[in-house]
């Protein structure tokens, strides 16, 4: 048993001279939250922490940053849950929250699950989380791309993606992706190319009692359909965690995460003696033969073992525990 914490700054196409922010956001994340952590904290309260860092970060489709609805809306979501009590809160379609992992510790804490929209923003107020503007969260690279229409190389760069990595080791070395940034012999029909801007966030941590904390919040898909509810608020969907057994975070198509259940799955996987980067390769090859999805997703078991996959040519990722002295970050 021990710490550990583990972050991702989403699955998708990330353009190489992007590496090195969506790299470092996630470290300086995965330092947030391992700092609470160590300071005696719980899961909850650092996984929360650490993807307040991401929302905060414009690099980021998450709060602040967010992509755009079709008519040209941040409209954000986000859940968290709390692998001890089996508690849940998550909310969805909120656009005057700055933090909306925040919201949906609040809703955690009350007798809901899932608040929507201006319900929502109801409970932020009578919980005391003050309301921004919407245009507050909206930056403005992002009123840019959707003035112009999102379009595929508004995050793709497919000559140097590298290729996506299904299978990573089963030790904390890095894969070989992160360590040299490309790998030969990409299909070309596995490069994700509908121009959907991904950089969701997620964490997951693991604290000194043993429990477990797992969490996301994104803008959800660019240019979606006012009102469209991805994985990331749902939770066994987009986020799961059962102190019996690990935590998840999603990212991706949320639409085939929901269809699988895949945050459940992956958690429940554990159950069987997967490993936990088994538990992760397996979710994520079922993702692409059963649904035909594209995404990833990180897991620690209840040991703090870490596990991560995606069949996306990116996800930005950092993770530490135990006997790190910082985290290791990586695409
Ligand atoms: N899963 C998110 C959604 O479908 C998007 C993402 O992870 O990039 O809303």
């Amino acid at each position: 048993m021990g710490l550990a914490l583990i972050v991702h700054g989403g699955a998708g196409d990330i353009p190489l001279e992007r590496y090195a922010a969506a790299r470092a956001g996630c470290q300086a994340a995965a330092v947030v939250g391992w700092r609470v952590l160590v300071a005696g904290g719980s899961a909850l309260d650092a996984v929360q922490a650490a993807i307040m860092a991401l929302e905060d970060n414009p690099s980021y489709n998450a709060g602040t940053g967010a992509v755009l609805t079709e008519d040209g809306h941040a409209q954000l979501d986000a859940g968290l849950m709390d692998g001890a009590a089996l508690d849940v809160g998550a909310v969805t379609g909120v656009e005057r929250v700055k933090n909306p992992i925040a919201l949906a510790r609040a809703v955690l804490a009350s007798p809901h699950v899932l608040l929507a929209g201006p319900g929502a923003e109801l409970f932020a107020q009578r919980a005391g989380i003050a309301l921004c503007a919407p245009e507050a969260l909206v930056t403005p690279a992002q009123r840019a791309r959707w003035r112009r229409g999102y379009q595929a190389g508004d995050d793709v760069n497919v000559e140097s993606a590298p290729e996506r990595l299904v299978a990573v080791t089963d030790t904390h070395e890095p894969p070989p992706a992160s360590r040299n940034g490309a790998l030969p012999g990409a299909p070309a029909d596995l490069v994700h190319l509908d121009g959907d801007q991904h950089g969701t966030v997620g964490a997951v941590a693991v604290d000194a009692h043993g429990h477990v904390a797992a969490g996301a919040s994104t803008g959800g898909i660019a240019a979606k359909h006012p009102g469209r509810v991805g994985d990331t608020p749902l939770v066994g969907a987009g986020f799961y965690a059962d102190d019996e057994l690990g935590g998840v975070s999603s990212t991706g198509h949320g639409e085939d995460f929901i269809r699988l259940l895949l945050a459940h799955r992956a958690a429940a996987s554990l159950a069987t003696g997967h490993s936990a980067q088994a538990a992760a390769s397996a979710a994520i090859r079922l993702l692409g033969e059963r649904a035909g999805g594209h995404g990833g997703l990180i897991l620690l078991d209840r040991a703090g073992r870490v596990g991560y996959a995606r069949n996306t040519p990116a996800m930005a990722h950092a993770f530490i525990v135990e006997g790190m002295g910082t985290p290791f970050d990586g695409v």
